[in-house]
C-alpha cells in the first residue's frame, strides 16, 4: 500500500475512484448524536502532520499510479487553516499535475475563519467539490442532533462557497427528526435547499448501527425513527416542496429503500411519481430488502 492510513477511512460514495489524502484524522466537532464515524480512540481529532502528507503524495506521484480526483480526509479537512490547505493543494498541483479536482468534507463553522478570496484561492488551485452534511434544514432537529449548525449558517457557507466558484454537494438525513419532527424536517430541509440551489443533493436513511442510546438522550426517550413507509411520506414532502433549478439529485445510498436519481426540477414530477408508488403499491416498484442495505 502506498500510504499508510489511520482507520477507519470513510470518503462520500462518489469519491470511489479518487486517492485518499488523510489530511485529518476524525472529526474537529465529533458531536453529533447519530454518528458513530470517528469515535474509536484512534480516531480523535488532528491534523495531520505536514510532513507525512507531502510524503504520501511523493509516493503516489513516484508510483505513477493515474490518479485525477484526490478527497482530502477525514471527516471535516475544511477545519485546516487556509495556509495548509493551500500549500497541499500546491504539493498535489507539482506533483500530481494530472489531478483535477480535489474535494474534501466541509462543516459550515470550517469557512469562518476564511475568506471569500481565500476560498477562491484554493479553488484557483483545484479544491472546487465541498460535502456538506447539513443533515437537516429545520433548527429543531439541528438542535436535538447536536450539529453545532443552524439553517442560517448551513446557508451562509453554501453561499459562501458558491460565491468562490465551488460547488456543494449536500446530504440530508432522511428519518433523522424521528416520527415526531418528520415533517418539520422536510419542509425545512427543502426550505434550506431551494435557498442554497447546491449543486448536488443526495439523501440518506438515518442509520445507527451503534444502537439509539445516544438519540434516545437528546430526543428526550425512545428515538423513534419512522418505518419504511413513514421514511417515503417524508421523501414526499421534501420533494413536493424542492424548487432546485439545476441540482443532481442522488437516493440511492445503500441505506435507502427506494432508489432515486434524477435533476431538479426537470425529473421532480417522476420523482413523486416513483415515491407515491412505493407509498400507494409498495410491490409494483423495486425496494431495497433489509439485507440489501448492507449496514
Ligand atoms: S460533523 Fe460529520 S463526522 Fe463530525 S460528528 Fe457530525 S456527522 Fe460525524
Amino acid at each position: 500500500m502506498l500510504i499508510n492510513y489511520i482507520e477507519p477511512v470513510f470518503r462520500p460514495p462518489s469519491e470511489w475512484k479518487s486517492l485518499i489524502l488523510q489530511v485529518t484524522n476524525g472529526c474537529s466537532w465529533n458531536q453529533c448524536s447519530f454518528c458513530d464515524m470517528y469515535t474509536q480512540p484512534q480516531k480523535a481529532f488532528r491534523a495531520q502532520k505536514f510532513d507525512k502528507v507531502e510524503q504520501d503524495i511523493l509516493a503516489v506521484a513516484r508510483s505513477g499510479a493515474p490518479v485525477s480526483r484526490i478527497f482530502l480526509a477525514d471527516g471535516d479537512a475544511m477545519s485546516l487553516p487556509f495556509a495548509r490547505l493551500e500549500a497541499i493543494c500546491e504539493l498535489i498541483n507539482t506533483h500530481l499535475p494530472q489531478v483535477t479536482r480535489i474535494s474534501s468534507y466541509c462543516l459550515p463553522r470550517n469557512l469562518n475563519n476564511k475568506t471569500p478570496e481565500q476560498l477562491a484561492r484554493l479553488r484557483e488551485r483545484g479544491l472546487s467539490l465541498l460535502y456538506i452534511g447539513c443533515e437537516s434544514g429545520d433548527d429543531l432537529v439541528l438542535d436535538k442532533i447536536q450539529k453545532g449548525e443552524t439553517f442560517e449558517s448551513s446557508l451562509a457557507a453554501l453561499l459562501k462557497l458558491r460565491a468562490a466558484g465551488m460547488k456543494s454537494s449536500v446530504m440530508i438525513l432522511n428519518g433523522l427528526g424521528g416520527i415526531e419532527l418528520s415533517h418539520q424536517h422536510a419542509i425545512n430541509s427543502a426550505k434550506l435547499m431551494n435557498a442554497a440551489q447546491p449543486d448536488y443533493l443526495s439523501t440518506l436513511v438515518v442509520t445507527l448501527p451503534l444502537g439509539t442510546e445516544r438519540m434516545d438522550a437528546v430526543f428526550g426517550g425512545k428515538f423513534q425513527l419512522p418505518d419504511q413507509q413513514g421514511l417515503f411520506q417524508e421523501m414526499h414532502t421534501l420533494l413536493s416542496h424542492l424548487e432546485l433549478e439545476q441540482t443532481i439529485f442522488r437516493s440511492d445510498h445503500a441505506s435507502n429503500y427506494l432508489v432515486l436519481k434524477g435533476v431538479l426540477g426537470k425529473d421532480k414530477a417522476k420523482l413523486l411519481a416513483q415515491v407515491e408508488l412505493a407509498i400507494n403499491t409498495p410491490l409494483s416498484i423495486p425496494l431495497r430488502q433489509e439485507w440489501q442495505r448492507g449496514l
